[in-house]
């Protein structure tokens, strides 16, 4: 009897190991979906007739995103509507935005990870690893300490091109030295990132044979535990992820974005009539979240904001003081 409870407690230990990042309570899924997503709050076509995009990322009250096939970073205001940001790009795929503001691209013909300065200089921040260029970096996140980390698939590569990496790897870059080390090499097509809200958790999707997510245990100095697998997508491929301010995630699929718990509960997809490859959360609240589905660009505002929008705010930091 001793050994069955014994047998008890640690299983109840792994349940709780095993359920991080922190779930939230809810009384049933669709209640909390509609809770994200008003019920009468529809989806919005903001741009379209572009060729494939990608790679949205809020800047200075704006949108900026890649248009990959027309080599062309594209900017959309409220106001302004569409512009171009930067063309060429280098095929410019995955942007974020640094602690500082900077936007950070990943660019597949340049084969790099970029960064534009203040003054508007492009410097390249990466584009080889252990001497060898990278294959084409896809998608990139910056962690609260600055360091900047990317997904390497092979999507990008021209039949023209000499590939240099061995494999398709997931890498770490620290921007005060240049120096780029593979947190993961287990991968077919790694290729969107992002951190939980405490950035204990990082979540990335293998839009190659898995199409899944996997959740890793962010270690201490920059490395990541085993992974396992958090969701599997169905409808296409899994492609940009984000979070939002509570920890859920946002994965991008062929019939639109499936949202999930911290638990790995589907609450709910929105529906986008294109196949979606990325989104972020903007807008003057950070709740308008921007989805790059194929050749158009649509919003959809939410009630809840995402991390990346309060990231550097106070609210999010008292938020987390609490976990
Ligand atoms: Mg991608």
């Amino acid at each position: 009897m001793k050994s069955a409870y014994r047998f008890l407690f640690a299983a109840t230990l792994a349940l709780f190991a095993a359920a991080a990042p922190a779930a939230e309570p809810s009384t049933d899924a669709a209640a909390e979906f509609a809770r994200i997503v008003a019920p009468d709050v529809r989806l919005v076509k903001l741009a379209g007739g572009m060729r494939f995009i990608e790679g949205p990322a809020w800047l200075d009250g704006g949108l900026v995103f890649s248009d990959i096939p027309a080599n062309e970073l594209r900017r959309w205001t409220a106001t302004g509507g569409l512009a171009t940001y930067r063309r060429p790009s280098g095929n410019a795929n995955g942007n974020t935005v640094d602690r500082a503001g900077r936007l950070i691209t990943c660019e597949h013909s340049g084969r790099r990870v970029a960064i534009r300065e203040a003054d508007g200089t492009l410097r390249t921040l990466a584009n080889r690893h252990d001497g060898r260029r990278f294959n084409s970096p896809n998608d990139v996140v910056v962690k609260s300490d600055g360091t900047i980390w990317f997904t390497d698939p092979s999507y990008g590569l021209a039949a023209n091109e000499v590939r240099e990496q061995p494999g398709n790897h997931v890498y770490r870059l620290d921007p005060e030295t240049g120096t780029t080390t593979i947190v993961a090499r287990d991968f077919d097509m790694p290729n969107g990132l992002c951190f939980s809200p405490d950035e204990r958790w990082l979540y990335i999707s293998d839009s190659g044979r898995p199409r899944h997510v996997r959740v890793f245990a962010v270690q201490a100095g920059g490395t990541l535990a085993a992974g396992r697998e958090f969701c599997r997508i169905e409808a296409g491929v899994p492609d940009g992820l984000r979070c939002d301010a509570m920890g859920r995630l946002y994965v991008t699929a062929a019939d639109g974005i499936h949202v999930f718990r911290p638990d790995g509960t589907l609450l709910g997809k929105i529906a986008v009539p294109e196949t979606t490859a990325n989104l972020c959360f903007g807008g003057r609240e950070g709740k308008t979240l921007f989805i790059t589905a194929s050749t158009s660009l649509y919003s959809i505002e939410l009630q809840v904001a995402g991390t990346s929008a309060l990231k550097n705010h106070s609210v999010l930091q008292r938020r987390l003081a609490k976990l």
